[in-house]
């Protein structure tokens, strides 16, 4: 089954690269995927006036752009918060449809299906490296064998790792080589959605035909589980759900951004079968792995890249895969436009800095710096400099990790600014920050606070 919102999120992807920055970020960007509705993708605005300037100035784009992907999906829907419901409530139509991977009659279609999974996403276009071993390792022994040694399998990491991609993988490998297989892929939230509808219908029909749905599958995938959490009536339908499949042998999969003993607000008897089979993480991928995601990306867009051109992404992308692609996208997109080759980091730097204008218009590097040192009431002349006392050591790498995060700045360039300094320096200092930031609340509150000082100029 096609999930919601990672098909929103590839179409986005490609829109941001169509549609100009800043009706991008006002229309596009801030649009929420709602559910598939026979064919047509729902998608959530805040008013009617919004509504209506979509409809007439974006909504031919969006089509355009939502049939490329996939083209069963023909028709795109602008709603508003009150009329959201009516949608959810129709949904399980189209999911009844789309719902299983399967070429017999099992199924309520009699023709073969096409398949639901993202063609991209494939065992193969996953690129292996240090970072995730053991996860990959993990899908293809439950693909090749599901339901066998490694049941549940828990796969964890942070946002943009490859978890949705690998279970794409695991999908696409059973549709060509076991179509038998009765695959059955949903996000939690589609999960709680269709729950949600059961539940308000009253309808014994429908309780009976979501009962089905999941029992009757041979591999089960629920994409990001932490989204249950608070979800009472979810958790408790999903626990019967994972019983009977679990005790029948069936394959199942779980992606989280936490790992099972981290959900800790998640009901503890799901915890404890989620860590029944077998864990795993994906981690941050290094540099060399980096490069090589995005060769195999740019390959898959017949794009050459050179390698100056995939180290600057790769150095200006560091912890979210999803983003670097999206970087990657905008050096394609700027080259075929301007019918110009973009090999050197001077070039990709200019083309990128074209998509960030407007931030790039408001805040430049001095301006964080001011910042930072007002903050902290040091002098730029410290901050410049090579003490090492702890006083100017932390604001200075704090205004470093601000700038690779807010602007396109090279990171050699940075180095330059801050005293001479080599481009690992400055890569050292950007990742202290980032660590510290998942650990320590304080610093949490100190760089937001600052990124509010600095946007808000
Ligand atoms: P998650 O579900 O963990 O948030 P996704 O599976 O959506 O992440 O991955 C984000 C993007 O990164 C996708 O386009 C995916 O193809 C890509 N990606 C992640 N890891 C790899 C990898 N090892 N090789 C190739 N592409 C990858
Ligand atoms: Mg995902």
């Amino acid at each position: 089954m096609i999930n919601v919102e990672d098909f929103w999120s590839e179409a986005k992807n490609k829109l941001s690269i169509t549609i100009q920055t800043i009706s991008y970020e006002v229309w596009i960007d801030k649009l929420q995927p709602v559910c598939f509705v026979d064919g047509a993708l729902i998608l959530c605005t805040i008013s009617q006036t919004a509504k209506r300037t979509i409809d007439s100035k974006y909504l031919d784009s969006i089509k355009e752009v939502v049939s490329s992907i996939n083209s069963s999906v023909t028709d795109v829907v602008i709603t508003t918060p009150d009329k959201k419901d009516e949608f959810i409530n129709k949904q399980s139509v189209f999911l009844e449809h789309e719902g299983f991977v399967t070429t017999d009659n099992r199924s309520v279609a009699s023709q073969p299906k096409k398949c639901p999974f993202l063609e991209k996403y494939t065992f193969e276009n996953f690129v292996e490296g240090k970072s995730n071993t053991y996860a990959l390792a993990a899908c293809r022994t439950v693909a090749e064998e599901p339901g066998g040694r490694y049941n549940p399998l828990f796969i964890y990491s942070g946002v943009g790792l490859g978890k949705t991609h690998l279970l794409h993988a695991i999908g696409n490998f059973l549709y060509k080589n076991s179509p038998r297989t009765n695959v059955l892929y949903v996000s939690a939230e589609t999960l709680m959605n269709e729950l949600i509808s059961v539940i308000r219908n009253k309808s014994n029909e429908e309780n009976n035909r979501f009962r089905e749905k999941y029992r009757s599958c041979d591999v089960l995938m629920i994409d990001d589980v932490q989204f249950l959490i608070g979800k009472d009536a979810t958790q408790e339908a999903f626990f019967h759900i994972f019983n009977d499949l679990y005790h029948a042998n069936k394959q199942i999969i779980i992606t989280s951004d936490k790992s099972p003993k981290d959900l800790t607000t998640l009901e503890e008897r799901l915890r404890t079968r989620f860590g029944w089979g077998l864990t795993v993480d994906i981690q941050s991928p290094d540099m060399e792995t980096r490069i090589a995601i995005l060769k195999n990306k740019a390959a898959q867009l017949k794009f050459t890249l050179s390698d100056d051109v995939a180290e600057f992404i790769a150095e200006n992308a560091t912890s979210n895969i999803r983003e670097m692609e999206g970087l990657l996208n905008k050096i394609v997109f700027f080259s075929s436009l301007t019918n110009s080759v973009i090999n050197t980091r001077e070039l990709a730097y200019e083309a990128l800095s074209d998509f960030i204008e407007d931030k790039k218009d408001t805040v430049d590097a001095s301006d964080i710096v001011e910042t930072v040192c007002k903050y902290f009431n040091i002098t730029q002349a410290d901050i410049f400099s090579k003490k090492k006392t702890k006083n100017i050591v932390e604001p200075r790498m704090i205004a470093i990790y601000l700038i690779t995060e807010i602007l396109p700045m090279p990171l050699v360039q940075i180095g330059e600014m801050f005293g001479g300094r080599d481009h690992t320096t400055v890569i050292h200092a950007r990742d202290k920050v980032a660590e510290e930031l998942r650990s320590d609340p304080k610093m949490k509150i100190i760089v937001a606070d600052l990124k509010n000082m600095i946007l808000k100029r």
